[in-house]
C-alpha cells in the first residue's frame, strides 16, 4: 500500500519519560508505516529545554502559529526534585503554560468512551467536553492575611490619575482578603474559541457562572459571551442546528449529572480546573482523556490530558515490563492528522485517522487492554497486555480495516 502523502507539516512536540517512549512506539508502529509523515520536530524533552534555555518551547509555539496544527507529548513541569534530577540551570516554566500564553487558547478536554468502561453516572452515553478558560481569576490573584481592626478597600487609579474606592470589609477580628482580575479581551477570545469549537463538533455549548451573586465580575463573562454570540455566531449556530445555552453554575452542575452527554461545557478557570477532573474520573480514567488547545484564530494543538507517567518510566528504566495506556496520546496524533487532512483537503488522511481510532477502540472492546483499563473493565474476556503489545494489537486491527 502506498503511504498517504501530506502537504503541510505537522508541528511535532516530543516530551518526557514514559510518554516519550510511547511517542516513538506510536510513530514507528502506527503512523510512519502508513503516512508519509511531514513534521517539524521540536524536542521539548526537559534536557533539550534546559540546553536551549527553553527557547525550543517558544520556537515550537511560533511554528504552531505558522503551520496551524501541532501534536504534543506530555512534558515534565520542573519542581525542586527535577532541578537535581536533571541538573537544571533554572526551574523552567510549564511548557503548556508557555504555549498557551503564545497561542492565547482555550483547552478542550473530552473522554474517549469504550464498551466495558462504564461511567459512574449511568445516564452518560456520550462524551462531555470541558472547555476551560485558562486566564486570570484566582490563578493570578493577590491575597493578604489581615488583622482585626483593619479596614480593607479596593482602590483603582484610573489612567487620568483619578481614583475609585470601594469598601471590602471593616475587620473586627482577624481575616483574609483576595483580589483578582480578568480581561475583556481574554474573555472574548475564550468565548470565540468555545463557539468555534461547538461549530466544529456540531454540538451544543453550555456556559455557566454565578452572575446572580457576582453582579459585575461574573456578569461581565455572561454579557461578553452573549454579545459575541448574538453578533457573530447566532446564524451559524442556526444553520448548524446547535444551541448556545447559559445558566447558573449550580443549575449547570445539576443538569450535567442528569444529562446523557454530547455537549461542550464552558467553564471559568477555577470551575474548569475542578470539573475537568470530576468529568475525567466519572467517565472512567484520566488515561482516556484527550485534550486540545484551540486559539481564537483557529490554531490547534493536540495532546493527552495526563502527565508523563513517571512511576511507569522508572520501572521501564529498570528493565521491568510496563503496561501504560497510550490511547490518549494516540488520539492526540489522530486528532492532529485529521485536522491537517481537513485543512489541506486530504481526505485519505482524515479517513486513516478515523480508522486508527476505530481500530484502537475495537482492540479494547475485544478485551485487549493495558493494566489501568483492565482494573476497570467489566468485559468478561479481558486480557492485560504490555505497552508495546497493545499498540501491536491495534496495528493488527488497523491492517484488517485498511
Ligand atoms: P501522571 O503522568 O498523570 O500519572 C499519575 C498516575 O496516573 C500514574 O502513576 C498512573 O497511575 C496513572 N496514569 C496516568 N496516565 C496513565 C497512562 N497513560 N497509563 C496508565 N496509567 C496512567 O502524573 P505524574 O506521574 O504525577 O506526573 C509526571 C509528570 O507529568 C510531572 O512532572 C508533571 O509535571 C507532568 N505533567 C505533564 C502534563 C502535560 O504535559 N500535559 C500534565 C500533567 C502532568 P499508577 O501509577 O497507579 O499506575
Ligand atoms: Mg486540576
Amino acid at each position: 500500500m502506498a503511504k498517504i502523502p501530506m502537504t503541510t507539516p505537522l508541528v511535532e512536540m516530543d516530551g518526557d519519560e514514559m510518554t516519550r517512549i510511547i511517542w516513538k512506539m506510536i510513530k514507528d508502529i502506527l503512523i510512519t508505516p502508513y503516512v508519509d509523515l511531514k513534521s517539524k520536530y521540536y524536542d521539548l524533552g526537559l534536557e533539550n529545554r534546559n540546553a536551549t534555555n527553553d527557547q525550543v518551547t517558544i520556537d515550537s509555539a511560533e511554528a504552531t502559529k505558522k503551520y496551524g496544527v501541532a501534536v504534543k507529548c506530555a512534558t515534565i513541569t520542573p519542581n525542586a526534585a527535577r532541578m537535581t534530577e536533571y541538573d537544571l540551570k533554572e526551574m523552567w516554566k510549564s511548557p503548556n503554560g508557555t504555549i498557551r500564553a503564545i497561542l492565547d487558547g482555550t483547552v478542550f478536554r473530552s473522554p474517549i468512551i469504550v464498551k466495558g468502561i462504564t461511567p459512574y453516572i449511568p445516564t452518560w452515553k456520550k462524551p462531555i467536553t470541558i472547555a476551560r478558560h485558562a486566564y486570570g481569576d484566582v490563578y493570578k490573584n493577590t491575597e493578604m492575611v489581615v488583622k482585626g481592626g483593619s479596614k480593607a478597600e479596593l482602590l483603582v487609579t484610573n489612567a487620568d490619575g483619578t481614583t475609585e474606592k470601594s469598601l471590602i470589609h471593616d475587620f473586627k477580628g482577624d481575616g483574609v482578603i483576595q483580589g483578582m482580575h480578568n480581561l475583556d479581551s481574554s474573555i472574548g477570545s475564550f468565548a470565540r474559541a468555545c463557539f468555534n469549537y461547538a461549530l466544529d463538533l456540531k454540538q451544543d455549548i453550555w456556559f455557566a457562572t454565578k452572575d446572580t451573586i457576582s453582579k459585575k465580575y461574573d456578569h461581565t463573562f455572561k454579557d461578553i459571551f452573549q454579545e459575541i454570540f448574538d453578533n457573530e455566531y447566532k446564524e451559524k449556530f442556526e444553520e448548524a442546528g446547535i444551541e448556545y445555552f447559559y445558566t447558573l453554575i449550580d443549575d449547570a452542575v445539576a443538569r450535567v449529572v442528569r444529562s446523557e452527554g454530547g455537549y461542550i461545557w464552558a467553564c471559568k478557570n477555577y470551575d474548569g480546573d475542578v470539573m475537568s477532573d470530576m468529568i475525567a474520573t466519572a467517565f472512567g480514567s484520566l488515561a482516556m482523556m484527550t485534550s486540545v488547545l484551540v486559539s481564537p484564530d483557529g490554531i490547534y494543538e493536540y495532546e493527552a490530558a495526563h502527565g508523563t507517567v513517571q512511576r511507569h518510566y522508572y520501572k521501564h528504566l529498570k528493565g521491568e515490563e510496563t503496561s501504560t495506556n497510550s490511547v490518549a496520546t494516540l488520539f492526540a496524533w489522530t486528532g492532529a492528522l485529521k485536522k491537517r487532512g481537513e485543512l489541506d483537503g486530504i481526505s485519505d488522511l482524515c479517513d486513516f485517522a478515523d480508522k486508527l481510532e476505530k481500530a484502537t477502540i475495537t482492540t479494547i472492546e475485544e478485551g485487549v487492554m493495558t493494566g489501568d483499563l483492565y482494573l476497570l473493565s467489566t468485559l468478561e474476556n479481558k486480557k492485560k497486555v504490555n505497552t508495546e503489545e497493545f499498540l501491536l494489537a491495534v496495528n493488527e486491527r488497523l491492517k484488517a480495516i485498511l
